[in-house]
């Protein structure tokens, strides 16, 4: 059976962005072989967040992933940092990735725009380092990704290459993959840019009511050619309204302009707008269930031990092919 792993980190409010482009995806992948679901709290520190934000957070990711319908006795749910093997075998990992190549990673680049070197901590330019520590560890073959995670998961697999032709086979391949459609659910209000939870910009988060999931809809950014048509190049927010809409109906590209045809994007988005609410609505009474039945902590807990059986046998085999003594 594959193994299947993902992550999500804790760094803000989730979007409508991580619900189509991955957790809804997973409660479908989950089925598929033997899946293994953490919280990336690690890698949430690469930029400055509060402790107690983060805390609260990490624990509401986990409810969150529940509700999409991931069955814990299924697919181990846990947090990273209750895994240490991970930053063990990341320490031993960043010597087989390189300064070039890591600089030229898009997420490095985006986030590390604006700020200044002085301000630029290590651990946002290793992050594909620990990214990839968390891939191999469970020796997973499948990696289910928004499209924004795919560069990583190229750099890892050239780890794995590496590191193979080097020791002999220790790592297994991993390969992204992605949703058929939403792997990259674009800003509402800004639809040339990705939907991110760490923007705080008018997107939609699991956490607004479905009243204000409605008025965001409602003022998307569109364009001046009053037809629903599927084109990325000239009409992004209308192609962005079209895939959510089938993203979560499930109707094509080619169903959406046909039912629309002739009809104003008032009308379309009012539509957009119902079908978001559909789905959102039994999801956030799940979460709510999920909060109050207190289930959280005893998941992730046991998703710690069962995780940590599997990484503390891949640490030690990394351990053993590089040379480190007595392992
Ligand atoms: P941050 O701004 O903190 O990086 P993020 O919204 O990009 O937040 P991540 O924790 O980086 O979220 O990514 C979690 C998962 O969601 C990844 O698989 C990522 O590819 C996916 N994802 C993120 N944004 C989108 C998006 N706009 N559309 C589809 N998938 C997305
Ligand atoms: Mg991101």
């Amino acid at each position: 059976m594959d193994r299947i792993l993902s992550g999500i980190k804790p760094t803000g409010q989730l979007t409508l962005g991580n619900y189509i482009g991955a957790i809804k995806n997973f409660a479908k992948v989950q089925q598929e072989g033997e899946a293994y679901l953490f919280i990336a709290d690690l890698h949430a520190l690469t930029l400055p967040i509060d402790p107690e934000f983060l805390r609260n957070n990490s624990r509401d990711l986990a409810a969150y992933y529940l509700a999409a319908g991931l069955d814990p006795k299924k697919t181990t749910i846990f947090l990273q940092s209750d895994v240490p093997a991970h930053s063990e075998l990341a320490i031993i990992l960043q010597n087989y990735l390189y300064m070039g190549e890591l600089s030229r990673m898009t997420q490095f680049k985006d986030k590390s725009a604006k700020m200044k070197d002085e301000a630029i901590g290590l651990g946002l330019f290793a992050y594909p380092v620990l990214m990839a520590a968390d891939i191999v560890i469970y020796d997973a073959k499948r990696i289910p990704v928004g499209e924004d995670q795919l560069q990583h998961i190229e750099l890892a697999r050239d780890l794995v290459h590496r590191f193979n032709n080097r020791y002999g086979e220790t790592l297994v391949m991993p390969k992204g993959e992605l949703v058929k459609v939403g792997s990259r659910i674009m800003s509402l209000s800004d639809p040339t840019k990705k939907m991110s939870k760490s923007d705080p910009k008018g997107d939609i988060y699991l956490n607004d009511s479905l009243e204000v999931m409605r008025k965001k809809i409602m003022s998307a950014v569109t364009d001046m050619e009053a037809r629903v048509h599927y084109d990325v190049e000239k009409q992004p927010g209308i192609s962005n309204l079209m895939t959510i809409m089938s993203a979560l109906t499930g109707k094509s590209f080619e169903q959406i302009e046909k039912e629309f045809e002739g009809k104003g994007y008032g009308e379309f988005k009012r539509a957009v707008a119902d079908a978001v609410c559909a789905e959102m609505e039994p999801y956030k009474a799940r979460y709510e269930e999920i909060v109050k039945s207190g289930l959280v902590d005893d998941v992730l807990k046991d998703g710690a031990k069962r995780a940590s059986v599997v990484a503390e046998a891949t640490l030690k085999r990394v351990q053993k092919a590089v040379g480190l003594y007595n392992k």
